[in-house]
């Protein structure tokens, strides 16, 4: 390897370490093709242009990259000039977005060089200033990536691999490094620190001890991010892949409870709990992969629905009233958009009573003209048949098997009884 970080953080080489197309394996054919027609365009007109990220980290590692990025020496307004498709956005740091049909986008930044904090998207924090058009060379925008592994170019002509920070060595060695000073890096961008677990989770590579050390040390900072961006990080995790490890992860080093509050502290020190929310999570990660992705009104359930069942244990009479509290009372860094946290309320009664009404055989059926019924239905078998509904299944086709002899028409209020007019006394 030609390159290694200083212990100063410092890049200690001009000269990229190159993989060549034979030493590599990934290949054209996997990469999209809308992604590959930007690509060769750029190119064409005189312009640098890689593919970077996730997408060349997947590939190499012979995975399906979520979505395919790429930097380019051409600056925003040339891209928008040269592709009809193509829209600006950004708010700390502009960049284009090419968009296809079927709702496919491909993001087109500029190298940049770290002017500090987040990767530039619409995620920046709010309030931050005007845009920062600190533009740079591929080296300079390697450099201001998070970790190693994320900050490898793959050069379509050549068909190379470009690699400026070590990526290639911790890829195969499995390994998260953090690029640059990892500590004056978590500061720049707290974010960073939740990045680092996340992608150490979801590839199953290893944090080394400094690292480690430096999350312990700087995870509080993650509080002082804004909600808003925690609550897109939240989002990612949970419709992302492998939302059990990370969550795992997260808890590990103790930032649930910096994240969730007293939930997340409730996850953190209730191990029973915590193997419910495990559980719950791996169902969906399985749902996942068999491409039936829960949204992410499903993935909350999911997610808080241990807690939650843990509240209406004692029969609560009123349990939306409670849970509206305790949501409210949970001093959570991220912020919950409130209809997502009203209507995540809505399903988890809902299922409350299904959970019972299956148990005792005792079911308000007029609950089923709720709009949330069809979604706390499937939700019924994800979380207490650990499967997703067949074909035509319900929660009434399970009640009627456990219960065949009950009516499902009948209402849970006692009817009452019309008084029989007592024959008149003759
Ligand atoms: P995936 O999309 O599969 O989750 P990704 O690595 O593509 O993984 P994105 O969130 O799409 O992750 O970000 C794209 C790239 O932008 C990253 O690979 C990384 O190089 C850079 N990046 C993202 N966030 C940050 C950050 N907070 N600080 C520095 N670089 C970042
Ligand atoms: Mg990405």
């Amino acid at each position: 390897m030609s390159l290694e970080l200083g212990s100063s953080g410092r890049k200690a080489a001009l000269v990229p370490f190159v993989l060549t197309r034979s030493e590599h394996t990934l290949s054209r054919r996997h990469i999209d093709p809308d992604a590959l027609k930007i690509l060769f365009r750029l190119r064409h007109l005189g312009f640098t242009a890689y593919l970077t990220g996730g997408a060349v980290r997947d590939m190499l590692l012979g995975k399906t990259p979520k979505d395919f990025d790429i930097a380019t020496d051409a600056h925003p307004a040339q891209i928008k000039k040269y592709f009809a498709n193509a829209f600006i956005i950004g708010r700390r740091f502009r960049l284009a977005h090419i968009r296809f049909r079927g709702g496919k986008v491909i993001e087109v930044a500029t190298f940049r060089r770290d002017p500090g904090s987040d990767d530039g998207s619409a995620g920046g924090e709010p309030g931050a200033g005007a845009p920062t058009h600190a533009f740079g060379t591929p080296e300079e925008d390697a450099w201001r990536r998070d970790i190693t592994v994320n900050a490898l170019f793959y050069d379509p002509g050549t068909a190379e691999v470009i690699d400026y920070v070590g990526g290639v060595a911790d890829l195969r060695q499995g390994r998260i490094r953090v690029i640059g000073d990892t500590a004056e890096r978590f500061r720049e961008d707290p974010v960073r620190i939740w990045r680092v677990i996340r992608y150490a989770a979801r590839l199953g590579f290893r944090i080394g001890a400094e690292v480690g050390d430096e999350i312990l040390d700087s995870r509080q900072l993650l509080a002082g991010c804004s909600e808003a961006r925690l609550f897109e990080e939240f989002s990612k995790d949970m419709l992302g892949p492998q939302t059990r490890t990370v969550v795992a992860g997260l808890r590990e080093f103790g930032i649930l409870s910096l994240l969730l509050g007293r939930i997340g502290s409730a996850y953190e020190s209730d191990p029973g709990l915590f193997a419910g929310v495990s559980a719950l999570l791996d169902i969906a990660d399985r749902e996942k992969a068999l491409h039936r992705e829960p949204g992410l009104g499903e993935m909350s359930v999911l997610f808080f629905w241990p807690w939650v069942e843990s509240l209406l244990a004692g029969t609560p009479t009123d349990p939306a009233t409670i849970l509206r509290k305790e949501f409210m009372d949970a001093e959570m860094a991220v912020a919950l958009p409130k209809s997502l946290r009203a209507q995540a309320i809505d399903v988890m009664v809902l299922l409350n009573r299904m959970v019972r009404g299956l148990r005792s055989g005792n079911m308000r059926w007029s609950l089923r003209g709720r709009p949330q019924y069809p979604q706390a239905s499937r939700l019924y078998f994800l979380i207490e048949q650990h499967r997703a509904p067949a074909e035509g299944e319900s929660f009434e086709s399970l009640f009627h098997q456990a219960f065949p002899e009950r009516p499902l028409r009948e209402s849970g209020r006692p009817r009452r009884r019309r008084r029989r007019k007592k024959p008149a006394l003759q």
